[in-house]
């Protein structure tokens, strides 16, 4: 008999299918009379479509997204909010759109429709942040978008090394879960079906961007895969790509595609069943080397240093996260300082040292 555990799901409602843009309208109204819709520059089109099917609903836009939410940012799309009489958000784009619309919604108690154009998958969940001098992050019911809105159809111009990093993003989600320590099964079997979408449709996508079929099951994937991490919460790779993302500034898919390998390859904290689960969904013998192949296979980048992370910042960003962690390295400066050096440097994964493999560090290649 499986082991006893408790799974929380965040309950929410999903619209799927080619131009369901257009029921965003209908969607909102059934919440509320006035749609502020929260969209950045590569969704200006969808947003201006959106705008006019909108007609009297519409409370404006707000046109000003960016990563991991600055703190002024979210001070003015608040007093937008305010200032428009706004009672729904409309998040029109990727996390970005997500991730201001929940720092609103949280503030104000408004209600969001959220319709996703990346894989970040964020909309699956209640966690939002907000980055001044560091990055906070919070869970808020209130973050959680009570309707989400997937049209592949506005995803097909998403450049192919977005596509690449961004599905690598939802990828780390499905793969935090399927080998984490937690004994959550139904997360974990979420999981597993998620990276069985992603592993097949990111490549499929990579190659042909106007293949919707390899679009829909990006998004759907990634819902999976956040919604499994928001349940079986979050592990050293995301505490990882947080900090040196919110602090360093960096693009947040990008760390993710160039942290996963070198993280899954040495995380002790991650069980066995679960690495071996992950390595055989990605057909490779091992999951570092899975995923490092994935990553080249797509395009995505291989190192910090092509993100533009200066050597010189990594001593400290692992003094940091060693102090910060909630993990058995925990403490463990030289052992974080390593890991980033290798994926600073772009080497292929390391598996290090270990009581099944005393004698070497094996190289993935
Ligand atoms: P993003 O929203 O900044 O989008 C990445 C890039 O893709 C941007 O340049 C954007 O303009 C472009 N883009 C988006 N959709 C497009 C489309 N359809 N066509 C062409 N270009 C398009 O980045 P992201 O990776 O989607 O999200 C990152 C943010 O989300 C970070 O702030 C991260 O912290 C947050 N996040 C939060 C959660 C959560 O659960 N709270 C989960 C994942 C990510």
């Amino acid at each position: 008999m499986a082991a006893s555990f408790v799974h929380e799901t965040p309950v929410g409602r999903v619209v799927f299918g080619r131009g369901t843009l257009e029921r965003v309208p209908d969607e909102a109204a059934a919440m509320g009379r006035r749609v502020l819709v929260v969209a950045g520059g590569s969704a200006a089109a969808a947003g201006d479509r959106l705008l006019a099917a909108l007609g009297e609903r519409s409370a404006g836009a707000f046109g000003t997204v960016a990563q991991h939410v600055p703190e002024a940012l979210a001070a003015q799309a608040v007093a937008a909010a305010r200032q428009a009489a706004a009672d729904v958000l409309c998040s029109l784009g990727g996390g970005s759109a997500t991730g201001l619309a929940k720092a609103v919604a949280v503030e104000l108690d408004l209600p969001i429709v959220a319709v996703p154009t990346t894989y970040a998958g964020s909309e699956a969940t209640p966690v939002f942040g907000i980055t001044g001098e560091r990055k906070r992050v919070g869970v808020d019911p209130r973050a959680l978008p009570r309707v989400v809105v997937y049209d592949p159809e506005l995803t097909t111009g998403l450049p192919a090394r977005v596509t690449a990093a961004s599905g690598l993003n939802a990828i780390a989600h499905a793969v935090a879960v399927r080998a984490g320590g937690h004994g959550d099964r139904l997360a974990a079997l979420q999981a597993e079906n998620a990276l069985r979408l992603l592993a097949t449709a990111l490549p499929a996508a990579v190659a042909e961007p106007a293949d919707l079929g390899a679009r829909g099951d990006l998004l759907l994937g990634a819902y999976l895969a956040a919604g499994a991490l928001a349940a079986a919460g979050t592990g050293l790779h995301h505490r990882l790509c947080h900090l040196l993302g919110g602090r360093h500034r960096l693009v947040h898919a990008d760390v993710h595609a160039v942290l996963l390998p070198h993280t899954i390859a040495r995380d002790e904290a991650l069980g066995a069943d679960g690495r071996g689960a992950v390595a055989a969904l990605l057909g490779a013998d091992d999951p570092a080397e899975g995923l490092w192949r994935l990553a080249r296979q797509v395009g995505a980048p291989a190192s910090l240093a092509a993100l533009g992370l200066d050597v010189g910042v990594l001593d400290d960003t692992a003094a940091e996260a060693a102090r910060a962690a909630r993990h058995p390295r925990a403490g463990d400066v030289a052992w974080f300082r390593t890991l980033l050096g290798d994926a600073h440097d772009g080497i292929p994964p390391v598996q290090p040292p270990s009581a099944h493999n005393p004698d070497k560090r094996r190289r993935r290649r």
